[in-house]
């Protein structure tokens, strides 16, 4: 299989140039046009001479996804929805900070970004795992959802400066691929972004989260918990059979050990599933025990799945008892609930138009 230019480091395509003969600071060159100006053709890279672009082109793929929709909500979170070129479609949310939710001015600008097409794992209230896993995202698919973004801003200023990693797909089940990606976008060279504004979700890979842990990269963890016992948690996230709550919060404190930083755990309210009051307490004492911070996120309701938000009130609640317990948590106020903006819902959507159904 041919390589593409965007999945491969600094020192690889150092490699290569010497091999060609070429002076170092033609790397320097190409390094600006994939990763500054975000070139989608070998033909824009002008000041390459013609024959080095020559070799490129024989060598190495440039892939570039196309944009089959793009949705805005009104707190201007915008959704893209990308065609690779295989024909298979992800999606990723760019959230810009407003400043009037987070009381604070902030230039914060997140996007969220997939991993896979599709997801095995089926947690039961997900539109990302409801037609199964497809295939895993090559790593210049995962860079090029952030650069392809940039490249529509048509600016050559930075547009995302924060990336959360909670888009289609399970991240740590797509590992090297994944890691190799964030190496690129967190590069000097490449994407720029901190490591710490770089966080991976993962809805409990326990060997992977150790792997991760073992990593010496600093980017943040933020587990996707639902659940605060193995029953209600296994009700909803078949993973928890795989690795129950001991094994994971053994990973986790494994993680905190080596890392020395917060995870976060995510929290989805679920009407009538998860947001009793009896899971408070077990929700607090995990916490307190990985001393993590906990994530309050109202489910955003997906089409065809009978789950729903609790009221406003009962949400408010359960964040209560939680910091009466102990636990540091936020409740947040979701953006982006009017385009569709939890993960794989708007993939869903387009697919069954696409058939027809
Ligand atoms: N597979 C990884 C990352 C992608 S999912 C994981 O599960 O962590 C990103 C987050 O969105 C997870 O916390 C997931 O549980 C949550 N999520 C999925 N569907 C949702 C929905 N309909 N409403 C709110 N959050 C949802
Ligand atoms: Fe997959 Fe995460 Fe959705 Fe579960 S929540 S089905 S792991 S994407």
């Amino acid at each position: 299989m041919r390589l593409d230019i965007r999945s491969q480091t600094r020192e690889e395509l150092e490699r290569q140039f010497a091999t060609w003969e070429q002076p170092g600071y033609r790397v320097e060159q190409l390094l600006q046009w994939l990763y500054a100006r975000r070139a989608a053709s070998w033909d824009e890279m002008t000041n390459l001479p013609k024959a080095l672009r020559e070799s490129l082109r024989q060598s190495y793929d440039l892939q570039w996804p196309t944009v089959v929709r793009k949705q805005g909500a009104n707190d201007a979170t915008q959704k893209f929805l990308w065609r690779l070129s295989d024909g298979a479609l992800i999606e990723s949310v760019l959230i810009p900070a407003s400043p009037s939710l987070y009381g604070e001015p902030s230039d914060r600008r997140t996007l969220c970004v997939s991993t896979q097409v599709g997801c095995a794992y089926g947690c039961k209230f997900c539109a990302s795992g409801i037609d199964g896993w497809k295939r895993n995202l090559e790593v210049q698919e995962i860079v090029n959802q952030v650069l392809a973004i940039e490249r529509e801003a048509k600016t050559e200023e930075r547009v995302v400066n924060n990336l959360v990693i909670m888009g289609m797909g399970e991240p740590l089940a797509n590992y090297d691929n994944l890691l190799k990606a964030l190496k690129i976008l967190n590069a000097p060279w490449g994407g720029k972004i901190g490591a710490r504004k770089i966080t991976v979700s993962t809805s409990g890979l326990a060997p992977q989260i150790r792997r991760l842990a073992d990593d010496p990269a600093q980017y943040r963890l933020a587990i996707s918990l639902h659940g605060a016992t193995d029953e209600t948690r296994a009700r909803i996230m078949p993973i928890n059979k795989k690795y129950p709550l001991k094994e994971l919060t053994a990973a986790c404190e494994y993680y905190q050990e080596k890392k020395g930083r917060m995870i976060t755990l995510e929290y989805i309210l679920i009407a009538g599933v998860n947001d009793g009051l009896d899971q408070t307490r077990s929700l607090a004492a995990l916490a307190r025990r990985l001393n993590a911070k906990v994530n309050l996120i109202p489910y955003n309701t997906v089409e065809g799945l009978p789950w729903a938000r609790p009221e406003e009130a009962a949400q408010e609640a359960f964040h209560a008892a939680l910091q009466a317990e102990g636990a540091v948590a936020t409740l947040r106020r979701e953006k982006g609930h009017d385009i569709d903006a939890a993960c794989g819902q708007l993939r869903l959507k387009t697919e069954r138009e696409l058939v027809g159904s």
